[in-house]
């Protein structure tokens, strides 16, 4: 470091040593660092808007009440704390209310088939108190264990279904999503068929966070899941090629298109950028009164088509290449469709 360097970098400390006086803090080094820690969280990339806010009303706050007592000092500590791990403790949150929901089921599942068994212990115990010709016995008692093995099936199917499913939006979830896209590209290789994928990403959706909350957030990725079921019905009724529609994570959307080339996919993705488009959310609290009318939401799409040039990996080729398209649609302006990195 040069001795000018030096000097300006002494200047500067001077300056903000002045500035921390002026402000009344305290020289306690402690109070000093945490309110400098705390300023310079303005220029975090990885805070949302909200929660910046937050931290600077919390040192305007502290400002203003000149109370730098010890007690005051660790309280601070832990409200900065709180602001910064709030959107970690809501997806934590988000997580355990999903496993609570699934567990839930498989408690209401487990206590029907306890109901099940227990009828069949009284089926049979009737059965051979009443005596009776040995073969209508064992006939009666065959039924009734089918009964139960047929339950016991549609408990298996209801739970594989729950877990394949994403409980905010009811599309297919990202599991479900690697083993449909596998047995497509399977059968599309087998066949000799196309096969396009299309990847779909929010645009700015940090920011609508940010702006309108997470809750209507998430009523957002409920409006888009829907715009995609549905489109998903018409082109599953046409019977030319075939949709399945996925949550991949997040704010992303997957839909896999069975039958369909590149521009038979770029056209279905264009058709979901359109509808996505001219949804207009209107946003009511838990009493019907309107809070946010009409709000409008985009998504970026990157189509790819299964080239069987590839030299295998298939599957992993045709994700990176859709996503490729996407951030290609992204960085030339969004609420776009990108199926040729040219176009
Ligand atoms: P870009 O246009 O580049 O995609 O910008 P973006 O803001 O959409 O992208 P970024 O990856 O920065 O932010 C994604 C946001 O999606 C951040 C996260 O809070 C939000 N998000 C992810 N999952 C959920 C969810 O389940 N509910 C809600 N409400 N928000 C979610
Ligand atoms: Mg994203
Ligand atoms: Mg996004």
């Amino acid at each position: 470091m040069t001795d000018k360097s030096t000097q300006t970098v002494k200047d500067e400390w001077d300056k903000l040593i002045g500035r921390l006086d002026r402000a009344g803090i305290p020289s306690d080094p402690n109070w000093r660092t945490l309110v400098l820690y705390m300023r310079s969280m303005r220029g975090y990339s990885y805070l949302s808007e909200r929660q910046k806010e937050q931290m600077q009303k919390l040192i305007v706050d502290t400002l203003r009440a000149k109370e730098y007592t010890d007690e005051r000092y660790q309280e601070l500590v832990l409200e900065q704390e709180e602001i910064l791990l709030a959107p970690h403790k809501e997806k934590i949150q988000l997580a355990l209310d999903e496993t609570q929901a699934l567990m839930s089921d498989v408690q209401r599942l487990l206590l029907r088939k306890k109901g099940d068994v227990q009828s069949l212990e009284t089926t049979a115990v009737d059965l051979v108190e009443s005596g009776g010709n040995p073969k209508n016995l064992i006939s009666s008692m065959r039924k009734a264990f089918q009964e139960v093995v047929n339950s016991m099936e549609q408990d298996m199917k209801d739970l594989t279904e729950l877990s394949m499913t994403d409980q905010l939006t009811k599309l297919r979830n990202r599991r479900a999503f690697d083993q449909c896209l596998e047995q497509a590209v399977s059968s599309a290789m087998s066949d000799g068929t196309p096969l396009s994928l299309v990847m779909i990403d929010i645009d700015h959706f940090k920011l609508f966070n940010d702006t309108y909350g997470h809750r209507v957030g998430d009523q957002a990725l409920q409006v888009v899941s829907r715009a995609l079921l549905k489109l998903g019905e018409e082109i599953n009724a046409g019977g030319e090629i075939a949709y399945q529609a996925c949550r991949y994570g997040g704010e992303e959307f997957t839909v896999i298109l069975p039958g369909a080339n590149g521009p038979s996919g770029a056209q279905v993705a264009e058709e979901i950028r359109k509808r996505i488009e001219r949804c207009a959310l209107n946003i009511e609290d838990k009493f019907g009164k309107l809070l946010h009318e009409r709000l409008s939401i985009t998504v970026s799409l990157g189509v790819q088509e299964l080239d069987p040039n590839w030299n295998g990996a298939y599957v992993s080729n045709l994700v990176e290449q859709a996503d490729k398209k996407l951030y290609f649609a992204k960085e030339t302006g969004r609420n776009r469709v990108c199926h040729q990195l040219d176009s």
